[in-house]
């Protein structure tokens, strides 16, 4: 079995998840007392929000990669960064370590060709739903047999800056308001109503909020794909 590396805290709320799903695919795949080989690196968020509010994104790549050559120092065979808003550094970071990086947007590309979908809904930070390195992954990504490519819906302005801020204010910080899964339902429903036929849980902590029980278009969430494609490759 492969090393997996995390490069976590971003936030460590989420990362608690990927901690526990690769273990859990692990010992639902190998039985007996098999569990994940991980090494974690966990950041302090505060620093990378600091990146993020200043929109240093230079400055953020040197902090990561520091945190992927620690990763890969310690013996890490593949490493994930666990959050989808940066990925906005993914190419950087992949250049400057030798180890291989699972892209969060690949995984959940593969997922959605998988489900035969083509229009699909995006919730995430405004980074992630606003910048294009998230949307255009998604758009590039290859389907097999000639499929279109995937079309990427975003929300509204206004439910944009809601999402935003449940993420930051709410769920990093530990907090689940039932009044905010409320509002997160409203804004899929409105997505729905625009034509999409799945929406991607495009950051590490909405699954936290909200789950496939709580509503009937297929969701795709991001923590988990990302999780068990790691595992997918330890294992293979
Ligand atoms: N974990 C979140 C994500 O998946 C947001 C936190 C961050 O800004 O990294 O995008």
């Amino acid at each position: 079995m492969k090393t997996i590396g995390l490069l976590g805290g971003m936030s460590w709320e989420s990362t608690v998840t990927y901690y526990e799903t690769v273990n859990q695919e692990v010992r639902d795949r190998l039985g007996k007392h098999h569990s994940a080989e991980v090494l974690l690196r966990s950041l302090d968020f505060e620093a990378v929000r600091a990146f993020q509010r200043a929109k240093d994104w230079k400055g953020a790549a040197r902090h990561l990669i520091q945190g992927v050559r620690q990763l890969e120092d310690g013996g890490a065979d593949l490493a994930l960064i666990c959050t989808n808003t940066m990925h906005i550094l993914f190419d950087e970071i992949a250049e400057a370590v030798s180890l291989p990086l699972l892209h969060i947007a690949d995984v959940t590309a593969a997922a959605i060709r998988r489900e035969g979908i083509q229009r699909v809904g995006l919730l995430g930070t405004r980074f992630t739903m606003e910048e294009s390195f998230y949307r255009e992954r998604l758009e590039r990504s290859a389907g097999e047999g000639g499929a279109p490519p995937l079309a990427v819906l975003v929300p509204e302005e206004e439910d944009r800056g809601e999402v935003h801020r449940v993420i930051f204010e709410e769920l990093c910080l530990g907090t689940v308001y039932p009044e905010s899964r409320e509002r997160f339902l409203e804004i899929i429903e409105r997505l729905r109503s625009q034509g999409a036929e799945g929406v991607i849980l495009g950051c590490t902590e909405i699954p936290l909020l909200i789950g496939q029980g709580d509503v009937e278009l297929p969701l795709f969430d991001t923590t988990s794909l990302h999780s068990i494609a790691a595992v997918d490759a330890a294992l293979l």
